[in-house]
């Protein structure tokens, strides 16, 4: 029987317990038996409770759960070869050599590079006396797929990352909730957001709660008049009679020089309109509570299909991440996705906006 690990790393996210729940369920389905890997990649370098067999009833109720009952961690040892040694050897140890990720692209990367290291991690436990060749001879290739859960939606190459709609869904009912009493007021807010590189929470909670101006990372504004730009369009909907003003204020937001815009910073130019303004930093309420239905949909689609990429994979198969475009769930080899994650961050320190929107596009042109 293949032995499979599913792990969830980096930060947590809505719909991470569902995609368990789904390998979990699809590995036994396909006759498959899954191990929990628990506290993210400390669970491969600690291995004893951390690595232990999940079964269908172990999963139960999880389809709608937030955050991750399997947990998540960031897991110094592994990014050094004695941790990912360790790793490797309680892996054989329990016959596994397939492992699904679910995390962001540093997780991914991580996993990537363990695949590519794996047979001199072998070699490396055997030479030691760690383990015999007769024990590691059955697991000489380990394959690796990923699922990119976040509630940021910042991995390139697929349009939704597992957890973004519900995180989504929390800002929009705090900003809903923020708006009724901004309007009784008359009040301006100053709405902050998650997504650290990502403007893609705020630029969509802009448009699903109707605000009167965004600021997101990959198309920044003048670093000369972004006060004065904002406080037209913002005095301008006053003047038509909206009786409250709401910005929002990605975490990454920047202007075209790269400095920081900082919510203090749009709440200090709203307050020369003379409007009695107010900062609402949402923090970590936007990755509590349930998964809403995409996220459940999501996981659960990408988990079967996760666990019929380990069965399908081949040694020259580049590993796989597992994601959605246009509506269907597709294979996407997992260095690109990671590359291309990367160039977007590239382009913005060169200040190659128009490349970062670009590279950005699928996300955004939702
Ligand atoms: P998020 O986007 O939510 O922060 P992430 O997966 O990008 O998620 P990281 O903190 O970058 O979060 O990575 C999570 C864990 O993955 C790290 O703590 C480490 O254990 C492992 N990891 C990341 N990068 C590497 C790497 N280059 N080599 C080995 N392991 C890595």
């Amino acid at each position: 029987k293949k032995r499979i690990a599913v792990m969830t790393s980096g930060g947590d996210s809505p719909g991470m317990c569902a995609a368990v729940r789904a390998v979990v369920r699809a590995g036994i389905y396909f006759d498959c038996e899954v191990f929990g890997c628990y506290e993210g990649y400390s669970g491969l370098v600690q291995g004893g409770d951390l690595l232990k067999p999940l079964v269908w009833e172990d999963v139960r109720g999880w389809l709608s759960l937030g955050g991750t009952l399997i947990g998540t961690a960031r897991c110094q040892e592994f990014r050094e070869r004695a941790g990912r040694l360790q790793g490797a050897k309680n892996m054989v140890l329990r016959g596994i050599d397939a492992l699904i990720v679910c995390g962001g692209d540093g997780s991914l990367t991580g996993a990537d590079l363990f695949r590519s290291e794996w047979p001199s991690l072998l070699d490396e436990l055997v030479e030691s006396g760690e383990l015999t060749s007769e024990q590691v001879a059955p697991y000489r290739t380990l394959t690796i797929v990923g699922m990119v859960g976040s509630i940021d939606n910042d991995m390139a190459m697929t349009d939704n990352t597992i957890g973004a709609y519900s995180s989504l869904e929390r800002i929009c009912e705090m900003v809903d909730y923020i708006d009724t009493t901004a309007a009784s007021h008359s009040r301006a807010f100053v709405v902050e957001v998650m997504g650290r590189h990502c403007g893609w929470l705020a630029i969509m909670a802009g448009v699903c709660c109707g605000a009167d101006y965004v600021f997101v990372p990959e198309q920044p504004p003048s670093a000369a008049n972004w006060r004065e730009e904002m406080k037209k369009v913002c005095l301008r909907h006053r003047e038509r009679g909206r009786r409250k003003t709401t910005v929002i204020v990605a975490e990454g937001a920047i202007d075209d020089e790269l400095n920081p815009i900082t919510s203090e910073q749009v709440k200090d130019s709203l307050v020369e309109l003379g409007l009695d303004t107010r900062v609402t930093t949402l923090g970590h309420v936007q990755r509590g509570g349930t998964a809403v239905a995409f996220d459940r949909l999501l996981a659960t689609m990408q988990g079967v299909e996760a666990v019929k990429a380990v069965l399908e994979s081949t040694p020259d198969t580049p590993s796989p991440m597992i994601g959605i475009q246009e509506n269907k769930v597709v294979h996407i080899p997992l260095v690109e996705a990671v590359k291309q994650t990367k160039a977007v961050a590239a382009a913005i320190e060169r200040k190659d906006f128009e490349a970062a929107f670009k590279l950005r596009d699928a996300v955004f042109q939702e």
